[in-house]
Protein backbone atom coordinates (compact mmCIF):
# COMPACT_ATOMS: atom_id res chain seq x y z
CA UNK A 1 0.00 0.00 0.00
CA UNK A 2 2.72 2.39 1.04
CA UNK A 3 4.05 2.05 -2.51
CA UNK A 4 1.25 2.93 -4.32
CA UNK A 5 0.68 5.65 -2.08
CA UNK A 6 4.58 7.35 -2.97
CA UNK A 7 3.69 6.19 -6.98
CA UNK A 8 0.64 8.07 -6.94
CA UNK A 9 2.42 11.10 -5.09
CA UNK A 10 4.74 10.85 -7.65
CA UNK A 11 2.20 11.12 -10.20
CA UNK A 12 0.97 14.51 -8.56
CA UNK A 13 4.32 16.26 -8.11
CA UNK A 14 5.60 15.31 -11.84
CA UNK A 15 2.17 16.63 -13.02
CA UNK A 16 2.72 19.74 -10.73
CA UNK A 17 6.08 20.46 -11.45
CA UNK A 18 5.72 19.70 -15.21
CA UNK A 19 2.12 20.75 -16.31
CA UNK A 20 0.78 18.98 -19.55
CA UNK A 21 -1.29 21.58 -22.21
CA UNK A 22 -1.01 24.55 -20.24
CA UNK A 23 -1.43 27.76 -21.17
CA UNK A 24 -4.81 28.91 -22.74
CA UNK A 25 -5.00 29.60 -26.63
CA UNK A 26 -7.13 32.53 -28.75
CA UNK A 27 -9.34 30.70 -30.57
CA UNK A 28 -12.99 30.96 -31.05
CA UNK A 29 -14.00 27.01 -31.19
CA UNK A 30 -12.76 26.61 -27.92
CA UNK A 31 -15.00 26.67 -24.84
CA UNK A 32 -14.12 28.03 -21.85
CA UNK A 33 -14.90 28.04 -18.20
CA UNK A 34 -13.25 29.17 -14.56
CA UNK A 35 -13.77 27.79 -11.64
CA UNK A 36 -12.52 29.23 -7.97
CA UNK A 37 -11.83 27.58 -4.71
CA UNK A 38 -11.89 30.29 -1.94
CA UNK A 39 -11.24 27.82 0.57
CA UNK A 40 -6.87 27.52 -0.82
CA UNK A 41 -6.67 30.08 -3.39
CA UNK A 42 -7.52 27.43 -6.35
CA UNK A 43 -7.88 29.68 -9.37
CA UNK A 44 -8.47 26.87 -12.67
CA UNK A 45 -9.85 27.83 -15.73
CA UNK A 46 -10.32 25.21 -18.56
CA UNK A 47 -10.72 25.43 -22.46
CA UNK A 48 -11.52 22.66 -24.50
CA UNK A 49 -11.85 22.46 -28.45
CA UNK A 50 -15.08 20.01 -29.20
CA UNK A 51 -15.53 19.02 -32.18
CA UNK A 52 -17.75 16.30 -34.54
CA UNK A 53 -18.25 14.78 -31.12
CA UNK A 54 -14.50 14.63 -30.06
CA UNK A 55 -12.62 16.57 -27.30
CA UNK A 56 -9.60 17.77 -29.78
CA UNK A 57 -7.98 19.77 -27.33
CA UNK A 58 -8.14 20.80 -23.47
CA UNK A 59 -6.01 23.80 -22.07
CA UNK A 60 -5.50 24.93 -18.70
CA UNK A 61 -4.73 27.98 -16.51
CA UNK A 62 -4.55 29.31 -13.29
CA UNK A 63 -2.53 28.67 -9.79
CA UNK A 64 -3.31 26.92 -6.19
CA UNK A 65 -1.82 23.86 -4.47
CA UNK A 66 -0.59 21.06 -6.32
CA UNK A 67 -3.32 18.99 -5.57
CA UNK A 68 -5.56 21.44 -7.97
CA UNK A 69 -2.81 22.27 -10.50
CA UNK A 70 -1.81 18.74 -11.24
CA UNK A 71 -5.43 17.24 -11.42
CA UNK A 72 -5.93 20.08 -14.18
CA UNK A 73 -3.12 18.73 -16.06
CA UNK A 74 -3.69 14.67 -15.45
CA UNK A 75 -7.47 15.72 -17.13
CA UNK A 76 -6.11 17.03 -19.98
CA UNK A 77 -3.22 14.07 -20.79
CA UNK A 78 -6.42 11.86 -19.87
CA UNK A 79 -9.13 13.42 -21.74
CA UNK A 80 -8.16 14.65 -25.01
CA UNK A 81 -8.53 12.74 -27.99
CA UNK A 82 -11.78 10.81 -26.54
CA UNK A 83 -15.17 10.88 -27.53
CA UNK A 84 -17.43 13.45 -25.49
CA UNK A 85 -19.71 10.56 -24.23
CA UNK A 86 -16.49 8.42 -23.00
CA UNK A 87 -14.90 11.87 -21.61
CA UNK A 88 -18.06 12.65 -19.52
CA UNK A 89 -18.35 8.71 -18.47
CA UNK A 90 -14.46 9.47 -17.25
CA UNK A 91 -15.54 12.71 -15.54
CA UNK A 92 -18.27 11.17 -13.65
CA UNK A 93 -16.17 8.16 -12.54
CA UNK A 94 -13.63 10.13 -10.95
CA UNK A 95 -16.30 12.87 -9.50
CA UNK A 96 -17.39 9.88 -7.94
CA UNK A 97 -13.96 8.48 -6.61
CA UNK A 98 -12.80 11.15 -4.93
CA UNK A 99 -15.99 11.65 -3.02
CA UNK A 100 -15.96 8.31 -1.93
CA UNK A 101 -18.60 6.81 -3.46
CA UNK A 102 -18.45 3.69 -5.65
CA UNK A 103 -17.50 4.24 -9.03
CA UNK A 104 -16.95 1.63 -12.08
CA UNK A 105 -13.19 0.22 -11.57
CA UNK A 106 -13.54 -0.33 -15.45
CA UNK A 107 -13.32 2.38 -16.47
CA UNK A 108 -9.43 3.36 -16.92
CA UNK A 109 -9.09 6.26 -14.96
CA UNK A 110 -5.12 5.77 -15.53
CA UNK A 111 -3.08 8.42 -13.70
CA UNK A 112 -6.35 10.39 -12.17
CA UNK A 113 -6.65 6.62 -9.78
CA UNK A 114 -3.47 9.29 -8.16
CA UNK A 115 -6.43 10.76 -6.70
CA UNK A 116 -8.21 8.61 -5.02
CA UNK A 117 -5.63 9.45 -1.65
CA UNK A 118 -7.78 12.78 -1.14
CA UNK A 119 -11.40 10.89 -0.11
CA UNK A 120 -9.02 10.92 3.30
CA UNK A 121 -8.86 14.73 3.18
CA UNK A 122 -12.27 16.06 2.89
CA UNK A 123 -10.95 19.67 2.61
CA UNK A 124 -8.79 18.90 -0.39
CA UNK A 125 -11.96 16.96 -2.21
CA UNK A 126 -12.63 20.26 -3.94
CA UNK A 127 -9.02 20.92 -4.84
CA UNK A 128 -8.98 17.68 -6.85
CA UNK A 129 -12.23 18.18 -8.66
CA UNK A 130 -12.71 21.47 -9.56
CA UNK A 131 -10.71 21.26 -12.73
CA UNK A 132 -12.87 18.45 -13.54
CA UNK A 133 -16.32 20.48 -13.03
CA UNK A 134 -14.86 23.06 -15.06
CA UNK A 135 -14.33 20.81 -17.66
CA UNK A 136 -17.68 19.30 -16.99
CA UNK A 137 -19.25 22.45 -17.93
CA UNK A 138 -17.42 22.83 -20.83
CA UNK A 139 -18.59 19.92 -22.15
CA UNK A 140 -22.15 21.13 -21.59
CA UNK A 141 -21.31 24.36 -23.15
CA UNK A 142 -19.80 23.00 -26.29
CA UNK A 143 -23.47 20.84 -26.63
CA UNK A 144 -25.78 23.26 -26.22
CA UNK A 145 -23.80 25.18 -28.84
CA UNK A 146 -24.36 22.40 -31.23
CA UNK A 147 -27.77 22.24 -30.67
ZN1 LIG B 1 -6.43 23.50 -3.40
Amino acid sequence: MHQLESLYRQIIMDHYKNPRNKGLVDDPRYTLHHIKNPSCGDDITIQSFIEQGVVKDIRHEGSGCSICCSSASVLSTLLKGKHVDEAQALTTNYLKMIMNKPFDESIELEDALAYQGVTKFPARVKCASIAWKAFEETLKKASEKHE
